[in-house]
């Protein structure tokens, strides 16, 4: 086990609803719930579940992008709730964000050049000959030549705006990055692509990841160990090999019997949630899950589960494991 760059301790991130035309603060939505989690040094960590579970919340969280409600981050052991906006900005050189959407993340009045060498100019006292080195070895790292330069993003497909998105992000040499599902506005043709790169990229680069996707299948290969999140909780974490092998939570169980098999004689068993999310403004009581489980007992509508161990290395949120 490698050892722990950021420790995420009960992060809880509340957004409060204003109405009326004094604004009056009237609820909150419960975006994050008491998450908590370790990555360690050159780790994939993924955060999984349906959209609006949070998991992206949480990850804008950690890198203070938003300020969490409760709850700590440390980063290198330094505990990021400390830090200054001015050194909370520095530390950013070393802590990035991939965005989802390249199509919107990228400036199109910017070219490759200028999105490249500006958050170099922003950390770094570099010569013009130094950026433009430090710029080429990027583009090269990406797969892309030193002549798509001057460019403009609206020249480029999605795949290369998102190559183009994933350079401006590990300009700096970051050793920790959020991925925020960095595939799922491409096409599926060339999002097989982009993670490839993304897993080349953390090999070579010896990055520390938090993976967020709302696909199971995506995250089985590129990461060590997983969190599937439901109603801004963690329902189920652990490695990679276990929860896939031997998933507990019933949640859990439901998306991974989604995922489809390559094998044309596996039956499948596809285990259909019925109902809808419930609205994060008003929680259910209990297991934030009770009102689609399949399995639900009278504690559940009472009771939330705290996460538990239940193997090495392997935690649930829930009464009634199996
Ligand atoms: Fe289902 Fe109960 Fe477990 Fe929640 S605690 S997941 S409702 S069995």
């Amino acid at each position: 086990m490698s050892s722990t760059l950021l420790d995420v301790r009960n992060l809880q991130v509340y957004f409060p609803i204003r109405r009326g035309l004094m604004r009056k603060t009237t609820g909150y939505v419960h975006a994050v719930e008491d998450v908590s989690f370790t990555v360690g040094q050159r780790e994939v960590f993924a955060l999984v579940g349906e959209s609006g579970c949070g998991k992206s919340t949480t990850g804008t969280a950690i890198l203070r992008l938003i300020e969490p409600t409760g709850g700590e981050v440390f980063f290198r052991g330094e505990k990021l709730s400390q830090l200054s906006e001015e050194e909370m900005r520095l530390k950013r050189r070393d802590m990035q964000l991939i965005f989802q959407n390249p199509y919107a993340s990228l400036n199109p009045r910017m070219n490759v050049w200028q999105l490249l060498s500006e958050p170099l100019k922003t950390h770094f006292h570099l010569s013009q000959a130094e950026t433009r080195e430090k710029v080429e070895e990027m583009l090269r790292l990406i797969g892309m030549t030193p002549d798509q330069l001057f460019r403009y993003p609206h020249q480029f497909s999605g795949g290369q705006k998102q190559r183009i998105s994933i350079a401006r992000a590990l300009i700096t040499h970051p050793s920790f990055v959020v991925a925020d599902e960095p595939v799922s506005a491409l096409d599926v043709s060339i999002q097989a692509q982009i993670l490839n790169l993304i897993m080349e990229l953390q090999q070579e680069m010896e990055l520390s990841l938090v993976f967020i996707s709302h696909d199971l299948n995506v995250v089985r290969h590129i990461s060590n160990a997983v969190g599937v999140m439901y109603l801004g909780s963690l329902m189920e974490k652990g490695s990679t090999q276990e929860v896939y092998s031997h998933p507990v939570h019933p949640y859990t169980q439901a998306l991974l019997s989604a995922v489809p098999s390559h094998d044309p004689l596996h039956k499948s068993d596809h285990v259909i949630l019925q109902g809808d999310v419930p609205n994060p403004a008003h929680p259910p009581e209990g297991c934030p899950f009770h009102t689609r489980c399949p399995r639900c007992s009278g504690i559940c509508c009472t009771e939330k589960p705290e996460l538990k161990p239940v193997g090495e290395d392997h935690y649930v949120a829930c009464h009634l494991p199996s």
